[in-house]
């Protein structure tokens, strides 16, 4: 299939996508979290090719994505109030929120359960065509199933070029990681920690919690709230393993370890430390947002040397780097070093 690689200059983009999203093709977007791999979410034969394109489990549902707040009650019902307020208070924004679905949403999307998660994304090429093409967009991140997600548009040529009808430029993506994943459905449970802090949703919803099986390893056996979090996800094509301590420290373990071909991630101002050329920097230890925002890049950019084994230098694990920790674990298979400081 050929793939239409668009820019943004003018309006054309929209017209183009909109069209395509209405034949039932399919098309990347990019999100202020990652690019989406859109089709509308009322027709089925189109999600089929997200799912085909992606490589993505059955058992992994998408979530739904509209242009206002009013749609919501159309493919979700006994809305709380707390989801309200979090609408007022984060959206357009990176917070995806699970209701009980309606049933215009097919089992296909939420894989058989009887909720839905949606979200109102916080860039206006996405809300364009959602506006234009006058559906609801399912979307996962526009990679090959168990890769970094794509935050850049040469991520999405890279793993959908002659997979998907359409490409849309829309530059790097301003956050870089996926939203946070909040279930309303019970006590309010943070599933997937994202760029907004449980800190954050504290204001609103004081008994929120975060799921604990986001930092922890998944039992296959066991029933767990949010399905995409069984599979491998966010992996570099070689080992990854993250280490966790004080600068010297960590730069003398990894440098103890250097092969021909590794790669090693690390903070800003660190690299004097390493005994290696193949430096990758993500931003400062104290930052998480400029972290989070520059990992998958990172990973990536250690995939196109062909790294046959990369380390990454870690921050704390404390509440603050939750999303950053809930990435890393999965993206190294759990493969996590805590040196003694
Ligand atoms: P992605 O599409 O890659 O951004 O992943 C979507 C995430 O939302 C996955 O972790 C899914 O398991 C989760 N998700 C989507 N719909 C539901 C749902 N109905 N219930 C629980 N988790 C969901
Ligand atoms: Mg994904």
């Amino acid at each position: 299939m050929k793939t239409l690689l668009l820019d943004t200059k003018g309006d054309e983009y929209i017209n183009i996508c909109s069209d395509i999203i209405k034949k039932s093709g399919i098309v990347a977007l990019p999100t202020e979290t990652v690019y989406g791999l859109c089709a509308n979410a009322l027709d089925e034969s189109a999600v089929r090719k997200i799912f085909k394109a992606k490589g993505r489990p059955q058992d992994n549902p998408l979530i739904v994505h509209v242009s206002d707040i009013k749609d919501v009650e159309k493919y979700a019902k006994n809305v709380p109030d707390s989801a309200y307020l979090l609408f007022e208070k984060f959206w357009p924004g990176p917070l995806t929120v699970i209701l009980k679905k309606r049933n215009i949403i097919s089992n296909l999307i939420t894989a058989n359960h009887d909720t839905v998660a949606l979200r109102i994304p916080n860039n206006i090429i996405i809300q364009n065509i959602i506006k234009k093409s006058g559906v609801p967009l399912a979307a996962p991140s526009a990679n090959i199933s168990g890769r970094p997600s794509p935050t850049e548009f040469s991520h999405v040529v890279e793993d959908m070029n002659g997979k998907i009808d359409a490409i849309v430029d829309g530059g790097k993506c301003v956050i870089g990681v996926e939203s946070t994943v909040i279930s309303l459905i019970d006590e309010p449970i943070i599933l997937r920690p994202g760029f907004i802090t449980i800190e954050e949703f504290k204001k609103y919803l004081p008994t929120v919690k975060l799921y604990e099986r986001v930092s922890n390893e998944i039992n296959d056996k066991e029933k767990i709230l949010s399905p995409g979090m069984k599979y491998r996800h966010y992996a570099p094509k070689s080992p990854l393993i993250c280490v966790i301590g004080e600068y010297n420290k960590a730069a003398s373990y990894i440098n103890s370890k250097l092969e021909t071909n590794t790669f090693c991630i690390i903070f800003d101002n660190e690299s004097q430390l390493y005994k290696t050329k193949n430096i990758i920097t993500y931003g400062v230890k104290e930052d998480p947002n400029t972290l989070l925002k520059n990992l998958y890049s990172a990973l990536r950019k250690a995939d196109s040397y062909n790294a046959e084994k990369i380390y990454i230098h870690c921050p704390e694990m404390v509440n603050k780097f939750s999303a950053l920790y809930n990435r890393l674990i999965l993206a190294s298979s759990h493969n996590v070093i805590h040196l003694e400081n």
